[in-house]
């Protein structure tokens, strides 16, 4: 393999029923970053069916182009089908890099193409960046070992240098509505014999009864020193006067208190909330990991020495049963 033939870094635009997942906007502002420490395209794969008119938004949040591969066979998510369409462009186009989102679709999508294209995939990366030596190299980071350490991954022989992040990790670009892209249509010769060998009978949705923590702006989180449901009813009175979420550490979780989609961390969800109020909670590196990038922490522990307070800007050492109803307390008078 040439590496000096393969160029520019590619996106996976991943859209549901037409919509953009946030996931792709955010890929495109870091896809920004490393293109132009290289001097290179972002451009963005746009699949599905009618999904022309998202190109304007990819463009708009960093794209320099955006490939849109518009067929009936990619209206909903196929494995094989998407993998086609991406195999197609990787050999037609040759990328240099490409990112995915690790959602339920990127989780199965990149491992796929990674191995239909015979390249590696950094699952989960925290941190992409291209070295600032003469070298150029694309650095992958992710947790490892239990999160215990941080590995920073190459894919040195390889062409494209694949990866995912999950939903959160990385800031889109404020929308720019001046800036001008170029909108390709894509064509693929589809193996339909392969694809036929799985169809979609059904789509069943799964009803939504719990709010996404990674979309909220304030999130009150609560850890093993909130203890009870009770305890976390306190919680949820200060998350409602702020007009906020309550989510949790994995302790919590585990001990069936609460619910997993609100767990935060390295095994739950990533979240980079503008205020996040750590109540109970020790600060261990795998809880860290998933809300250290919040603009604002503020934490309330019984223990000073908790290492929570490393990361807060705003510490409060005391009882939580008796600071959180204090804080709601105070905010509803405030209010009158
Ligand atoms: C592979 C792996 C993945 C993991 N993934 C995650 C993850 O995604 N998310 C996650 O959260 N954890 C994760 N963990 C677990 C993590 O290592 C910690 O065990 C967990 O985060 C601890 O939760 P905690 O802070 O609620 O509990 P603890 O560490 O027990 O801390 C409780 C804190 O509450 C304080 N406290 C107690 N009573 C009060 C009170 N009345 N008022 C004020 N403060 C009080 C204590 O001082 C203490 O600091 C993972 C672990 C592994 C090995």
């Amino acid at each position: 393999m040439n590496l000096s033939d393969h160029k520019d870094v590619y996106v996976f635009a991943e859209q549901r029923e037409g919509k953009l997942q946030n996931v792709a906007l955010e890929l495109l502002g870091k896809a920004r970053e490393l293109a132009d420490a290289n001097q290179e395209k972002v451009v963005a794969m746009l699949l599905g069916k009618d999904i022309k008119p998202l190109a304007q938004t990819l463009i708009e949040h960093g794209a320099d182009r955006v490939m849109v591969v518009d067929y009936d066979l990619l209206r909903d998510y196929m494995t094989e089908a998407y993998t086609q369409a991406i195999t197609a462009i990787i050999e037609s186009e040759k990328p240099s890099i490409m990112l995915i989102g690790a959602t339920t679709i990127g989780r199965d999508l990149g491992p796929r193409v990674s191995a239909r294209n015979r390249t590696g995939l950094t699952a989960d990366a925290t941190k992409l960046e291209i070295s600032d030596d003469e070298a150029h190299e694309f650095r992958m980071t992710r947790p490892a070992f239990g999160g215990n350490l941080m590995a920073t991954i190459l894919c040195k022989n390889h062409r494209p240098q694949m990866s995912t992040v999950r939903p959160g990790v990385m800031q889109k670009m404020a929308a720019d509505s001046s800036r001008k892209g170029e909108v390709v249509d894509f064509s693929v010769n589809f193996d339909t014999a392969k694809i036929g060998r799985v169809k979609l009978i059904k789509t069943v949705k799964e009803e939504k009864t719990v709010a996404d923590i990674s979309e909220a702006k304030i999130l009150v989180s609560g850890g093993r020193g909130v203890g009870t449901k009770d305890g976390f009813a306190k919680l949820q009175a200060l998350a409602t006067e702020l007009g906020g979420e309550v989510s949790s550490s994995r302790a919590m979780v585990d001990a069936g208190v609460m619910d997993a989609s609100r767990q935060v961390g390295q095994t739950g969800k990533t979240v980079r909330p503008a205020l996040y109020v750590a109540c109970g909670i020790s600060g261990a590196i795998q809880h860290l990991a998933g809300m250290e990038e919040s603009e604002l922490i503020v934490a309330i522990n019984k223990d000073k020495f908790a290492p929570i307070f490393q990361v807060a800007d705003l510490g409060i050492v005391g009882d939580l049963h008796k600071i959180v109803p204090m804080l709601t307390e105070r905010l509803k008078t405030m209010q009158k």
